[in-house]
């Protein structure tokens, strides 16, 4: 059934349906992936297995909030998809369909350039032609998992690029093309979820939010290395 379903997306259906695919894919993942993260945090402090990194309440209306922009954000990532689509259909970029190992290094390499892609964007954002763009997310000081997509669409337009930039350049697996705005989505999602895990400390959940309660450092994804190479963090 995946496999008729990338299938048909790769080489028959018209491009409005590939639109509409990608559209109801991402959101069909963006908000399961939220709402579990969103259970299992009122799950976990009611057990006493995690923690709120923040108290502060949230803002009026603020999940709804970030719904709408996440949504906006979704759009222009499945156009992002479907020009993706349309420059495969040319033969102007290549995809392989070895399904070997390969996909786990093709991961890796996404993994990678996650990183530098993330940071770049994200310290472009905190310039000053840009930052008025960038406080629609951070109008969210107190995250949720809901959070994560929560984008101007300038921003959006920006951080969308993620995949098709090395897509140009290097034939990612079909399988690793599909597991990637998982991967990505879980750790985004991860970092906006404000749990933290009981005596644990500066976990990938607590670093983003951090970068939310006092703005000015934790710009990465994952790694904290690009944050020490280019001294924006104080410790
Ligand atoms: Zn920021
Ligand atoms: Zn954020």
């Amino acid at each position: 059934m995946l496999i008729d379903l990338y299938t048909n997306i790769l080489y028959s259906d018209p491009f409005s349906l590939v639109l509409v695919k990608l559209i109801l894919a991402f959101s069909l993942l963006y908000l399961s992936m939220a709402s579990s993260f969103y259970f299992f945090g009122k799950l976990g402090h009611q057990k006493g297995w995690t923690k709120p990194v923040s108290t502060l309440p949230l803002f009026k209306h603020q999940i709804r909030t970030e719904i709408t922009y996440s949504f906006v954000s979704i759009v222009i990532f499945a156009c992002y998809g479907v020009l993706t689509i349309w420059l495969y259909r040319q033969n102007l970029l290549e995809i392989s369909f070895d399904n070997n190992w390969l996909i786990l290094v093709d991961l890796f390499i996404f993994a990678i350039w996650n990183e530098v892609h993330f940071f770049a964007v994200h310290r472009l954002m905190h310039t000053k032609l840009l930052l008025p763009f960038h406080r629609i997310h951070h109008k969210s000081v107190v995250v949720t998992p809901f959070s994560t997509f929560s984008f101007h669409p300038v921003e959006s337009f920006l951080m969308g690029s993620v995949m098709i930039i090395p897509m140009l350049f290097f034939p990612f697996e079909i399988y690793a093309l599909i597991l990637l705005p998982i991967y990505s989505l879980f750790f985004n999602t991860l970092g906006h979820s404000n749990i933290a895990f009981i005596n644990q400390k500066n976990l990938i959940s607590t670093q983003h939010n951090t970068h939310h309660t006092k703005f000015n450092f934790n710009f990465g994804f994952i790694s904290h290395q690009l944050e020490k190479i280019f001294k924006r963090n104080p410790k």
